[in-house]
């Protein structure tokens, strides 16, 4: 495996929530991590038909635009009474018709979606969060972390903390939502800890292992 030479990173995405959670995570290694946003790069389109591609398609473009290593985040929603759905295409579920995104019409629409298939009991309405992390050299070379955190789809929305789907996600052995919880709380890992909560969190923390040698 690659190392990781220097403290510049490139982070490649520009949704707040996701650049959020990565400052945190990533703060204790001492990075110097700038996002795709701050160097105004243009975000590319996700064509890919999985996490991995369109992981990859992100860190791609920013690692070789900007000449440093870059880490993406592909994430999504798989339910299962869905076949998986809105999965890759969870970010689009949110598009409104003038181009912006609405998260309480996107959680309403999987909401909808999970009724008309009669998914109305917690055990019938089980899902995960998805990331993939990818970490790409501007000469192409990639490598991938992933993370799932399981859960059920709960309705309506709880808690106002968090981004996307946070509200209507309840991870297994909890009592309240990622919505509901501080964002600390929904990481659930600290460098050094075996475990994590979050699905980004868990992905981190593999790619800290590999990466950054955290333990
Ligand atoms: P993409 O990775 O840019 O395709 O977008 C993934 C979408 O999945 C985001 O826009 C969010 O709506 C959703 N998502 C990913 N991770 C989370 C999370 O931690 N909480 C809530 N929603 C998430």
């Amino acid at each position: 495996m690659r190392p990781l030479e220097g403290k510049k990173i490139v982070v490649a995405s520009h949704n707040e929530g996701k650049l959020r959670e990565f400052a945190d995570l990533m703060g204790p290694f001492g990075l110097e991590a700038k996002s795709a946003k701050e160097f105004g790069l243009p975000e590319p389109d996700e064509t890919g038909t999985t996490f991995e591609e369109n992981a990859y398609i992100k860190a791609f473009a920013a690692a070789s635009a900007t000449g440093l290593p870059a880490l993406s985040d592909d994430s999504g929603l798989v339910i299962d009474a869905l076949g998986g759905a809105p999965g890759v295409y969870t970010a689009n579920w949110a598009e409104t018709p003038d181009g912006k995104r609405d998260f309480g019409m996107a959680m309403q629409r999987a909401e909808v979606a999970m009724q008309e298939v009669g998914a109305v009991e917690p055990a019938q309405r089980k899902g995960r969060f998805v990331a993939v992390i990818c970490l790409a050299w501007p000469d192409g070379e990639a490598e991938y972390f992933r993370g799932e955190a399981e859960g059920t789809l709960v309705w309506p929305p709880r808690g106002d903390s968090g981004f996307g789907y946070d509200p209507v996600f309840l991870p297994d052995g909890q009592t309240r939502t990622f919505g509901e919880m501080t964002a600390e709380e929904k990481h659930g890992w600290k460098p050094g800890q075996a475990t994590a909560l979050s699905h980004r969190a868990r992905a981190f923390r593999k790619f800290a292992k590999a990466k950054l040698g955290s333990a």
